[in-house]
């Protein structure tokens, strides 16, 4: 049987970290999307496509030779027969990610191919901006992840070992914000969409209240 559960949310939500532990602790596959844009961007940037030019980018995205793991304990994304899950992190990624995800062509291309994994996971927490609204909105549970602009600076502070330049980290994070809520009305719940803030709550706190979604 069928069981979808679609999590949005901005970067810094705690989104990834959350929905692996709960992927883990039910059993199930997980689907880091973010991942996929990020693969997408560094193939562009490997193949030197000019992000500016759209059909380039919607062309380099349609050869894209992508696999991703669904196990929420191992997560492995190749492209070809590189493995760059550790280079997918790197800023000269997350400065560029966002002229590909808002490229019309590519994000079909890709929202197809998220479709798929989920079809034949089955049962999956699948995470990333559009999920409960675009690639799966007949998800069983749908939650829209957030937490206070204050929150999410604190948690990528120590996330990046607490050594970057306190300024500069919230220019990036909030530049990043607007980059990917102009493209698309990425967080805000849409209708039937429950919003979890975590910006109170614990790390547990926060996974304990996904799966208890799931166990409603
Ligand atoms: O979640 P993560 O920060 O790794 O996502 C990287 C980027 O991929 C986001 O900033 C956004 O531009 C894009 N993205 C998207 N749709 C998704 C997931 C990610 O546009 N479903």
């Amino acid at each position: 049987p069928r069981l979808v559960i679609a999590v949005d949310g901005p970067s810094g939500s705690g989104k990834s970290s959350v929905c692996r532990a709960a992927a883990t602790q039910l059993g199930a596959a997980y689907l880091d999307t973010g991942a996929m844009y990020r693969a997408a961007t560094w193939y562009c940037l490997d193949q030197q496509v000019d992000l500016d030019d759209e059909d380039a980018v919607a062309l380099a995205v349609e050869e894209l030779p992508l696999t991703i793991s669904t196990d929420p304990q191992h997560q492995t994304i190749t492209v070809g027969q590189a493995d760059i899950s550790a280079e997918i992190r790197e800023p000269r990624i997350s400065e560029k990610v966002s002229e590909v995800a808002t490229n019309r062509r590519a994000r079909t291309l890709l929202v197809a191919a998220q479709r798929r994994i989920i079809d034949e996971a089955g049962f999956i927490v699948a995470e990333g901006r559009d999920i409960t609204t675009v690639v799966a909105p007949d998800a069983q549970v749908r939650v829209l992840l957030t937490a206070s602009a204050e929150a999410r600076l604190r948690r990528r502070g120590a996330q990046l070992g607490g050594t970057q330049d306190a300024e500069a980290l919230k220019r990036q994070v909030l530049e990043r914000d607007k980059k990917d809520s102009t493209a698309s009305n990425f967080t805000e719940a849409a209708d039937g969409v429950a919003v979890l803030d975590s910006s109170d709550l614990t790390f547990e706190e926060t996974v304990n209240s996904l799966i208890g979604r799931v166990e409603q």
